[in-house]
């Protein structure tokens, strides 16, 4: 298509001359575009199709990327320049999409990218939640929650005429899908198929983000991960969880049937990806489905749904592995559980071990068994994850199907976290290397040659681009949060939900440690500005305490015109893709200091890496593959191992107190927390509580690592003052940022996993 063909279009899209057209005009103009073009890169289906279903699916606002996808980006900014409209103001008026929570979900997003780029048959299923994750207030320095409404009028999403009736017990809820279009990079278009329920209240919602948890047929699907920690909260996740698998069985069923499948042969119509253990219950589901609805023998449909199911783990922790009291099934799915009980009894026939029982002595159900024992594949989502699961974790299923298990490192799309945040670094390595990289991202490593490595020019230009890119969130920062920030200072961040094993609170120390030595006299060479995003679960309370922490200390140090010009603290509200893809381009310094064991891959990390930021991180998740990678020249690794630390848990031989006694920065920083300047400007309650669970547990053990981090992070502050060493490591780091494309992931899923024509 020509700028001329391109420009009739737009217009007709927008109904009227582009120049006369408002923001608003012109973006829904632009997004019926985008949806008919996008209709024309439907492929076949083929025979087999993936079937990706996730509790949330993290994508980001779209315009720009479905563009960049369907390769009309340049040309429709260039229309609109010639007209006086700006793209990147149009793109503010997309609502980002409330449909995900953190990593798991961001990574199916980078997925379907992935997917439709590499020309792969398959679909995402979710549900389509009204009012988000919630939105972050700040307010007395406390983390505060609201609703997150973002389906407009115009939406990416299309309304469908399938329908399911969902039972549950006393009641069903007729579902209706949703659809919104999932463009490949100059490739297919596949589908993110959304579940609802039509009788869903908004109105519900009384106060904050409190809502009626026993009125299933308006509350369903509200919110995405609504607050569980009473009973009703547990049991709404189950029914949440049910309406999710049970359409999404239907759904894949009923294509099967229509390619002309006996069922029988279902594995070679169908793979189903469970990401994490959400939607664990699509493997009873099926079993139940095929059995009483479709006539199977339980034996074979059992066989039939265990060739089809293949199980993503995203995690260590043993508090985030879903068990639920077998009683609430029985009061909300009673189907299931005979189906759940077979399941069980066919585990216990064959193993005598209560550690891989589906249902323990409890009566609880452990949804990642079900997976294990009657799913074909178990993945990790980075090497040393991998290893940890099969060596602890998961060591007694390990024994017992050394083959089902497999590693797939994490990755992330490079059109949302290269092309689209950052055109101009995508423009000098197109410059360099050509545009192979755009297709095939190895081609980076064309980066790491003495001609570009060697060449002040070439290193010049890569930390102007910084440069540029940190001015850019300095006045984005301006105007969204109303911060005023130095883009002359170094930008160490740390962006990613809020958990004591990320330990966004030895950040904080180290901050308080900062502070005081700037107090003391001791200036920093270059000012350094540390900025925070995160949100914690509304019902995690010390996650919560951190957060206050990090937001007085931001005050204090706002109001003190010794360290003020020196050192900022910034926590931006509502971190989001959106935020991210402003941050993580302006970054210097990424922050990826989880305890070592417990992150299990981090993706974070990898926008960073790819956009010229330095890690400074622990060996842990996918920091242990970036570090192999770039070596240890180019990356700030500290602290104790993965081995040492699971030793310590083991031995249960660690004292937080000890480290406090011993440690006069630790205890300085410490007695900071509760001391009379954070109680000027914080809670008492909040502050005393967060300083005691660090004295008293440490669960995440942040002291033993404490001197290592202030010492790796005061090199890394060092090394920053050589510019054009700084600017090597940081293109060292882009060179090598290739293996976590998310493509390679997928073509790995593919090989190993999905086996798609
Ligand atoms: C990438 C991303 C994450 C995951 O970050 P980690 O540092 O890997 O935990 C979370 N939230 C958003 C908005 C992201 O873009």
């Amino acid at each position: 298509m020509n700028q001329k063909q391109m420009e009739e279009m737009l217009t007709a899209a927008c109904k009227k001359d582009l120049a006369s057209c408002t923001d608003q005009e012109i973006y829904t103009g632009l997004l019926h575009l985008v949806k008919d073009l996008a209709g024309t890169h439907r492929s076949d289906e083929g025979k087999k199709k993936l079937y990706y279903i996730s509790a949330e699916f993290l994508i980001g606002k779209l315009l720009s990327n479905n563009m960049i996808n369907l390769g009309i980006y340049d040309g429709v900014k260039s229309i609109l320049d010639s007209h006086g409209k700006s793209l990147s103001r149009i793109e503010e008026i997309e609502p980002e999409p409330s449909l995900g929570n953190g990593g798991l979900g961001r990574l199916a997003a980078c997925f379907l990218d992935s997917i439709a780029t590499l020309g792969l048959n398959g679909d995402g299923i979710g549900l389509n939640y009204h009012l988000g994750l919630f939105k972050q207030l700040f307010k007395d320095n406390l983390q505060d929650e609201e609703p997150n409404p973002w389906i407009k009028d115009t939406s990416w999403l299309t309304k469908t005429d399938v329908t399911y009736e969902i039972p549950y017990k006393g009641f069903t809820l007729t579902s209706r899908m949703y659809d919104i279009q999932v463009t490949g990079y100059g490739n297919r278009t596949n589908t993110l198929h959304l579940f609802d329920v039509e009788t869903v209240d908004e109105s519900l919602v009384t106060e904050g983000i409190s809502f009626d948890k026993e009125d299933i047929r308006k509350n369903l699907t509200l919110f995405l991960y609504p607050d569980d920690s009473d009973k009703a909260g547990q049991v709404l996740r189950i029914y949440q969880q049910y309406f999710m698998v049970s359409n999404a069985a239907r759904l894949i069923l009923a294509e099967a049937l229509s390619k002309g499948s006996s069922l029988y042969d279902l594995p070679d119509y169908a793979v189903i990806q469970i990401n994490d253990t959400h939607p664990t219950m699509v493997i009873p589901e099926l079993i139940r489905l095929l059995t009483a609805e479709h006539g199977m023998e339980m034996d074979d449909a059992i066989q039939v749904v265990s060739r089809t199911c293949a199980y993503t783990n995203h995690t260590i922790l043993a508090e985030a592995l879903e068990t639920w009291p077998m009683e609430y099934f029985k009061e909300t799915v009673p189907q299931l559980i005979p189906i759940m009980e077979v399941l069980d009894d066919k585990v216990r026939r064959r193993f005598d071990d209560q550690s891989v029982a589906i249902i323990d002595k409890g009566d609880r159900v452990h949804m990642a068994h079900i997976d294990i024992h009657y799913g074909f594949s178990v993945n990790g989502v980075a090497a040393l994850h991998t290893d940890i699961l099969k060596e602890n974790e998961l060591h007694n299923f390990y024994q017992i199907y050394p083959e089902k298990f497999n590693n797939k490192t994490n990755g992330i799309t490079f059109r949302r976290w290269l092309l689209h945040c950052n055109p101009q670094l995508t423009a000098l390595i197109e410059e360099l290397t050509g545009s192979g990289f755009r297709k095939d991202a190895m081609e980076l490593k064309k980066l790491d040659a003495p001609e570009f490595m060697n060449n002040m020019k070439t290193l010049h230009r890569l930390l102007a681009i910084k440069d540029g890119k940190k001015e850019d969130l300095a006045l984005y920062l301006k105007e969204t949060q109303g911060v005023d920030v130095n883009p002359q200072s170094i930008f160490d961040i740390q962006i990613k939900r809020l958990h004591e094993y990320k330990r966004q609170q030895m950040n904080a120390l180290y901050l308080v440690h900062k502070y005081l030595e700037i107090k003391k006299g001791k200036k920093p060479t270059t000012p350094i500005t540390a900025i925070f995003g995160a949100k914690a679960a509304p019902a995690y309370v010390i996650a919560k305490d951190i957060i206050h922490m990090i937001l007085c200390l931001e005050q204090i140090i706002d109001n003190d015109p010794d360290v003020k010009p020196w050192l900022q603290v910034i926590m931006v509200n509502n971190y989001n893709v959106t935020l991210a893809e402003k941050l993580i381009p302006a970054c210097d310094i990424s922050e990826q200091i989880s305890l070592a064991s417990k992150e299990a891959s981090g993706t974070g990390n990898m926008k960073f890496m790819l956009n010229g930021a330095v890690t400074l991180g622990t060996d842990d998740g996918a920091n242990v593959e970036i570090h192999e990678l770039v070596g240890d020249d180019n990356i700030y690794i500290f602290g104790d191992s993965s081995e040492t630390v699971i030793q310590r848990y083991k031995d249960g031989s660690y004292c937080s107190r000890a480290y406090y006694e011993a440690d006069p920065s630790i205890r300085e920083a410490v007695d900071f927390i509760t001391g009379p300047q954070m109680l000027a400007v914080g809670s008492k309650e909040h502050l005393e509580r967060l300083s005691n669970e660090l004295l008293t547990k440490d669960w995440f053990m942040t002291f033993p690592d404490f001197d290592a981090y202030c010492r790796a992070k005061e090199q890394a502050y060092n090394d920053y003052e050589n510019r054009t060493e700084w600017a090597r490591k940081m293109l060292v780091n882009i060179s090598q940022a290739g293996f976590f494309s998310s493509d390679r992931t997928i073509e790995e899923y593919n090989r190993d996993i999905w086996k798609l024509d």
